[in-house]
This record gives structure tokens, C-alpha cells and sequence, in this order.
């Protein structure tokens, strides 16, 4: 990038907020799937009017600008691998309103999705998306990705929650859509464009969230099932019942047995999978009720134990299970590959059984973990990129595992997004017409193809 260009940027944040040594690009080369692109600078705003001007800039000169929270995405979304400018959006990180009157919350991009949360629940109130990253991941990151999350099956998922939203257009101007009203339909829903957009249509620069009263009382439990498909099954009749958990999640036994060395929980390391199933309301009554009638059904679907915790602590041992398993399953080889399958529900076990029939045939270790209420699996594959014989092995399997999510009448990613690992399979799953009209979309808005460019299209 010419020095005029960095000068100018300069002129627009600060020198203090321009990074261009080797080590800092380096830095926010990676995302969460460790792809290594370095930019040629960091820009690091602090107001939407900065971020209109660096925009504007960018036109004129035309560099690539990438919008980045935390960098916590596992589909490159956030690496620029055409080189240009990452947009570090982490300065803008105040919450600027919780209205408990009516129920909404007004934050800066860069909040912290935890923090937002913590906040939140002082007041009584409950911001329902949990990305499992919720510590990490920003909130302009998780609009920009539609992120969902462990409650996503009751409470569903970021759009749900998306109230207004303030962006800067990729060509520089400040727009704002939605309102901090129950009900809105002033004009093209652009809110909801921009949620799930992948930061290729507009930098979000504040964002206006619906927020529902804490729940008062919740119920966990564990199920331990022979086989993941008998889990699978288990998950689907739940569902079909008609009830509501808040959670509902799978591991699998590889999952059971590395999350078991990794954190000590007491899990049975010889059971073929485990539910981690939670229910939460407002009456004590019905919140048992439900959790009463769940455990008939996993005792029908074949659960070999359940064991109910009996107080917080043990509650919190359930969740730390579910918390800690990629991190545990990382520590099996050097690299892991995290992936996104969705089914619907009464495919889940036939997906589980393609995944462990497609482990073997290609001999690559996976580990199956996911928010099973949802559909939603994580195959992760645990590999070593050095090794190109077995990598040609590990992109047959991914194919694989795509085309069999498609064949099930499923989707290539329920939650993380396309970014550009996944581009050759959003062909596969919307067809060239549907990408077509997503192309025009982009281009109408980005006529110079500035904003986020090379991503999923
Ligand atoms: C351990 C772990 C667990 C995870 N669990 C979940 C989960 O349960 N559910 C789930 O959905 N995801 C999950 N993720 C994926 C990831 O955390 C989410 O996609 C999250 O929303 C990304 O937020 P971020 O702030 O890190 O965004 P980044 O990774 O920095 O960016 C993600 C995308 O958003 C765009 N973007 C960021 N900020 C803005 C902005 N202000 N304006 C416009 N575009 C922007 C970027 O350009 C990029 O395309 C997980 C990831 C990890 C590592």
C-alpha cells in the first residue's frame, strides 16, 4: 500500500491507530480457522464519521477494507486475502443504553457479547444469543454473521434479537435502519440484509438489540446414550413433543473422551454419546413438568442414565463439558478443522451416521459436537496441515460431509457463516440464479467492490 494512502489514514485515526509493522499485521492475519492473510495495514476507528471517511477514502484510491471484531469466525470472513485494510472494530466497544422499560439495549459494534450480557442481567433482563464464543466475539461480529448459539433452539438467534442498526454504506455514507420499536416496516428491511451479511454490504456501527426478563428457574441434565444416532433420535422425539428446552446439545464419544481428559468432569468416556439437555421459565411447576417429560422420552429413545444436577455447581459441570470441547479436541493433532452442518431434525441421526461412515472411509479422526436441537452438527476434523497426503484426504472428506448436509435436505453452515472456505459450496447449496441476485445485491451497494471483497460470492 503507497505511503500516501497510509498518510492518509493517518490523518483520518491517528498514528497511534495505523498499524503497519510485520508483527501487526501479522496478528490479524487469522481468524478462528487460522488462515494466514496479512493485510497491509490495520486501521483501527473510534466513531462511524472516522469509519465514513476511510471509506470514502478507499473508493477513491481503491483498497480492500475488512471489517473485524474479534476475529473469532471459522470461515475467513475477517482476513483480507487480497490484501487492503483491516477495519479493528474492537475501539467501539461502549454500551450506550440499557432500557429496561423497553426491554432494549444500544451498544457500539466492538462490545464484547458477554459484557453486553452481564449488563444486561443486572438489570433482570437476558440478551438470549450465546455464541459459544460469547467471552470473545463481538456483537457487530455476531450481526455481521447471524451468530447463533447454545439457547438458539428456544430463544432462536441474533436476528431474532436485531432491533435497529446504524452502518456506514461501503461507499461512505451513514445510514440507519429499523427502529427501537416492537414492530417496524418503514421501507426495505436493511437491518435484516445486513444481519448474516458477512460485512461484504456495510460497516455496522451501532446496533440496537431487544433484550426479554431473565428467566427464574432452570433445570439441567445429562443423557448417556450407546450410539450418537440413538442421541440423534432422542433429540428429534424431544423436539417433536412439543417441548421447549433452552439447550439441548450433543457430544459424541470422541468428544466424551477428550473433554474428559482435558477437564476432569467424571463423564463416562465409554458412552456413545451424551445430551446436555436445560429447560428454563417463569414457573418452577412447569419448568419441572417439561423436564419431567424429556427424561420419559430419553428413557424411551434408549438413554442408558440420566442424571440430574442437583444444584449450580453440578449445573455448571454439565455446561463446562460443552464449553471446553473444541478446545479439548484441539489438543488431539496440531490442526482442527471446525465445520457447520445443519439437517433437519428428523435427519440428525442419519447425519451423524454419514459423518462417523465418512471418518472411516477416509481413516480422518472427527469429533461431533453441536447444538443437536437445531440440527445443527460440528464435525471437527483433527488433522496436521504438514502432511499433504492426509489434508487430500481430510477436502474429500469435507466434501463429503457438505454434500451429504445437502442430500438431507440441509444447509453448508447453520451458524459460521461462508466467509471464502465455503464458497464453492454455497454454489452447491443456492445454485448460480440465487447467487446471481446476491451478486447484484453487492454490486448496487459496492460498486467498486471494496468492502469485504473475495468473500462468499
Ligand atoms: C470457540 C468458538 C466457539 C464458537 N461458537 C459459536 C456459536 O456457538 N455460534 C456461532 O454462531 N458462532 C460461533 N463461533 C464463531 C464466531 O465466534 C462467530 O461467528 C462470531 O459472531 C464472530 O464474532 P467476531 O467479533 O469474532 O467477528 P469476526 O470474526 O471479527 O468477524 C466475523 C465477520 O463479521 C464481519 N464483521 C465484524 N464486525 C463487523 C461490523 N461491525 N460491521 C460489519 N461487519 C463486521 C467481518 O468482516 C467478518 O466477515 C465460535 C467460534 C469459536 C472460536
Amino acid at each position: 500500500m503507497s505511503p500516501i494512502v497510509i498518510d492518509k489514514l493517518i490523518s483520518i485515526v491517528g498514528s497511534e491507530y495505523v498499524l503497519v509493522s510485520d508483527e501487526d499485521r501479522l496478528a490479524y492475519a487469522y481468524d478462528s480457522q487460522m488462515l494466514e492473510f496479512p493485510p497491509d495495514a490495520v486501521i483501527r476507528p473510534r466513531t462511524a464519521d472516522e469509519i465514513s471517511e476511510i471509506l470514502h477514502l478507499a473508493n477513491e484510491e481503491l483498497v480492500a477494507v475488512v471489517p473485524r471484531g474479534s476475529g473469532t469466525g471459522l470461515s475467513g470472513g475477517s482476513v483480507a486475502p487480497g490484501g487492503g485494510v483491516v477495519l479493528d472494530l474492537s475501539r467501539m466497544n461502549s454500551i450506550l443504553e440499557i432500557d429496561s422499560g423497553n426491554l432494549h439495549a444500544v451498544c457500539e459494534p466492538g462490545v464484547i457479547t458477554a459484557h453486553l450480557a452481564a449488563e444486561a442481567e443486572k438489570q433482570g433482563l437476558l440478551y438470549p444469543p450465546d455464541p459459544g464464543s460469547i467471552k470473545v466475539s463481538t456483537l457487530g461480529g455476531n450481526v455481521a454473521e447471524n451468530a447463533g448459539g447454545l439457547r438458539a433452539i428456544k430463544y432462536g438467534v441474533t436476528k431474532n434479537y436485531l432491533m435497529q442498526v446504524r452502518a456506514v454504506s461501503p461507499t461512505g455514507e451513514e445510514f440507519v435502519s429499523g427502529a427501537k420499536t416492537r414492530k417496524c416496516v418503514a421501507g426495505y428491511d436493511l437491518a435484516s440484509l445486513l444481519c448474516g451479511s458477512e460485512g461484504t454490504l456495510a460497516v455496522l456501527t451501532e446496533i440496537t438489540v431487544r433484550l426479554v426478563p431473565y428467566p427464574k428457574f432452570r433445570r439441567a441434565l445429562t443423557a448417556v446414550f450407546e450410539t450418537a444416532s440413538a442421541a440423534g433420535g432422542a433429540v428429534s422425539e424431544i423436539m417433536a413433543a412439543g417441548l421447549t428446552p433452552s439447550t439441548l446439545e450433543i457430544l459424541d464419544q470422541r468428544t466424551i473422551q477428550v473433554v474428559e481428559d482435558y477437564a476432569r468432569l467424571g463423564l463416562p468416556k465409554e458412552a456413545g454419546a451424551l445430551l446436555l439437555v436445560e429447560f428454563d421459565g417463569f414457573s418452577e411447576a412447569a419448568v419441572t413438568d417439561e423436564t419431567e417429560a424429556a427424561q420419559k422420552i430419553l428413557l424411551q429413545a434408549q438413554a442408558r442414565q440420566i442424571t440430574q444436577a442437583q444444584d449450580d455447581q453440578e449445573r455448571e459441570k454439565i455446561w463446562e463439558a460443552r464449553r471446553v470441547a473444541l478446545a479439548a479436541l484441539a489438543r488431539v493433532r496440531p490442526t482442527t478443522i471446525l465445520e457447520d452442518v445443519t439437517v433437519p431434525l428428523p435427519e440428525l441421526s442419519t447425519m451423524i451416521d454419514r459423518i462417523a461412515d465418512i471418518a472411516r472411509k477416509h481413516s480422518i479422526l472427527i469429533g461431533t459436537f453441536g447444538h443437536a436441537g437445531d440440527g445443527n452438527l460440528h464435525p471437527t476434523l483433527l488433522t496436521d496441515e504438514r502432511d499433504a497426503e492426509e489434508m487430500a484426504r481430510v477436502e474429500n472428506a469435507i466434501t463429503e460431509l457438505f454434500d451429504a448436509a445437502l442430500e438431507l435436505g440441509g444447509t453448508v453452515s447453520g451458524e459460521h457463516g461462508i466467509g471464502f472456505t465455503k464458497a464453492p459450496f454455497l454454489r452447491k447449496e443456492v445454485g448460480e440464479n440465487t447467487l446471481e441476485v446476491m451478486r447484484r445485491v453487492k454490486r448496487s451497494l459496492d460498486p467498486n467492490n471494496i468492502l469485504n471483497p473475495g468473500k462468499f460470492l
